[in-house]
């Protein structure tokens, strides 16, 4: 463990109040995953990688393998967890993210929400580690208050198509909440709203990879409803950095980590197509069931005890994303 921890949890002035000595990233073999084992290497620490690759790839890490600091150890977490030696940052990261993938694994989705989610917390425990909970903005459902501060409850449908994820992931914050206030673990809570950036999946089905691809294909973006519901996107990068001052305060959270620029979905579409130079047509499409309308995070908070806000433009960011969405091998054919 480097630098003591300031127990007020007050942000430090310049930069992070602790470094780590050793990390465990569960779900590190994917798009959020990935890019935390690189800063936290960068960062000087050593980082043990758990991931069973169901929606994630080894790929995703090829480039870390040759660093002896790097473990790529594939492991179902919420089948148990185990990681010799000590720890002293545990962030779970695992689970589906996208509607198709956690869509498809309704039962994976929940039983790493609820038992990785233990497992991922008793090795914090056993290691005296921090902890923190990859949470999410599904959590406030569809939001009835806008923007969406950290003390909005939510309106989430429990036994809707998407239920499967809001629900376990409510479930986890509930279950970091209690091995906190019951057990003394020393646990917080990051709600991530949409990221976006390299490494995403083309056919994950999220907004940003589905419209790019079909831009680069000249095939029609496929817009749900008229398109007028909102997102509010983070390039990860700044997502990146936010979860990791979390990480790096002593705040329990739950902080929002998020870029408050909002735009529409035909918006953002539109914005793709301008960047790609393509002239696909837009589609509209039906609307998925309890597709939230609006999303917005409030950070007030996050800047407030982190000293955290993004800082990068969505104009620079979907520039590069695409970058390399192009570059990727097979991308320019038909899907
Ligand atoms: P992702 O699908 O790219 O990564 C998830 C990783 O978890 C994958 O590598 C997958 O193989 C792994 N995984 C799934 N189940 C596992 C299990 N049982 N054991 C071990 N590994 C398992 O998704 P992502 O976008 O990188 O999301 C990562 C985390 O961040 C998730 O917990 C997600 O809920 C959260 N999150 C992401 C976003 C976003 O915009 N990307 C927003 C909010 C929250």
């Amino acid at each position: 463990m480097g630098i003591a921890v300031d127990p007020t949890g007050e942000p430090p002035a310049h930069g992070p109040a602790r470094r780590f000595a050793r990390a465990v990233v569960t779900g590190g073999a994917g798009f959020l995953g990935s890019h935390l084992c690189e800063r936290l290497l960068n960062d000087g620490a050593e980082v043990v990688c758990l991931d069973n690759f169901l929606t994630g790839a080894p790929a995703n890490v090829a480039h870390l393998l040759p660093d002896p600091a790097f473990r790529l150890v594939r492991c179902d977490v919420s089948e148990f967890v185990h990681v010799p030696g000590d720890v002293d940052l545990v962030l779970h990261f695992a689970s589906p993210a996208s509607p198709l993938d956690y869509l498809e694994y309704p039962i994976h989705t929940l039983k790493v929400g609820s038992l990785g989610t233990l497992h991922a917390l008793g090795l914090a425990g056993e290691k005296n580690a921090r902890f923190v909970l990859a949470s999410t903005s599904e959590v406030y459902g569809d939001p009835l208050v806008h923007p969406q501060p950290e003390d909005y409850w939510g309106n989430v449908n429990p036994i809707g198509p998407r239920g499967v994820y809001d629900e376990a992931k409510r479930f986890s914050e509930a279950l970091a909440m209690a091995y906190r206030n019951a057990r003394g673990l020393d646990a917080a809570i990051v709600r991530i709203f949409n990221t976006y950036g390299p490494r995403m999946r083309p056919d994950d089905g999220r907004a940003i990879p589905a419209f790019t691809c079909a831009a680069l294909r000249g095939e029609p973006l496929r817009v749900h409803g008229d398109g007028s519901q909102t997102r509010s996107i983070s390039h990860v990068d700044d997502t990146v950095a936010g979860i990791l001052a979390l990480a790096a305060s002593a705040h329990s959270g739950p902080v929002n980590i998020g870029n408050p620029d909002e735009m529409s979905v035909l918006e953002l579409a539109r914005r793709i197509l301008d960047l790609t130079g393509s002239d696909a047509d837009i589609e509209f499409v039906e609307r998925p069931v309890d597709d939230p309308t609006t999303r917005r995070p409030d950070i007030t908070l996050a800047r407030e005890l982190l000293g955290w806000e993004p800082r990068v433009h969505w104009r620079e960011g979907l520039r590069t994303t695409i970058d390399w969405f192009a570059a990727q091998p097979g991308i320019h054919d038909a899907a």
